[in-house]
């Protein structure tokens, strides 16, 4: 007999500007991003589609659900750190599949939070993927941090860009 914990792939990481709980499951991954900055919306981060456009254009061509329908490019200039990074991650994932022969990639994702039950800044993002694409998924998760940790480190600087 053998006991599968269903957790046992989960981990978490402590960045500069926040951390991450992953936790993997059959078919989906649940993330839990808590947040330790002074601001928690992309308003505060100017820059934020600039860099976008520079590291992952591909990321206004998707399709995005939100309150208002307003399609990715104008939602980015004012929406939630976790629902930014979700689309990143997402974006990432679709890229890193067809870069390994893949002929299509459709992910989806859903983030949501409640400030009210958990600490500012914490978010619960949900994606839909295998657990079979873990591999895919730590690839898209590392280049995902990076974007995001720039943004967070230099989005709210208007001069200089240091990006490359
Ligand atoms: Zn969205």
């Amino acid at each position: 007999m053998s006991i599968i914990d269903e957790d046992l792939n989960k981990f978490s990481l402590k960045l500069d500007f926040y951390s991450l709980i992953v936790s993997p499951q059959k078919k989906e991954t649940f993330i839990t991003m808590s947040l330790n900055t002074a601001h928690f919306h992309t308003n505060a981060f100017p820059r934020t589609y600039s860099i976008l456009e520079k590291t992952i254009p591909g990321i206004f061509r998707s399709k995005c659900f939100n309150d208002e329908d307003l399609p990715f490019s104008q939602e980015v200039l004012n929406t939630e750190i976790g629902h930014l990074f979700e689309h990143i991650i997402l974006e990432y994932l679709c890229q890193i599949k067809l870069q390994k022969g893949a002929k299509k990639a459709l992910y989806k994702g859903f983030t949501n939070w409640n400030w009210k039950k958990d600490k500012k800044g914490t978010f619960h993002i949900i994606l839909y993927m295998n657990q079979a694409e873990q591999e895919i998924f730590a690839e898209a998760l590392d280049k995902s941090i990076k974007v995001l940790d720039y943004i967070l480190r230099f989005g709210d600087k208007i001069s200089s860009d240091k990006l490359n």
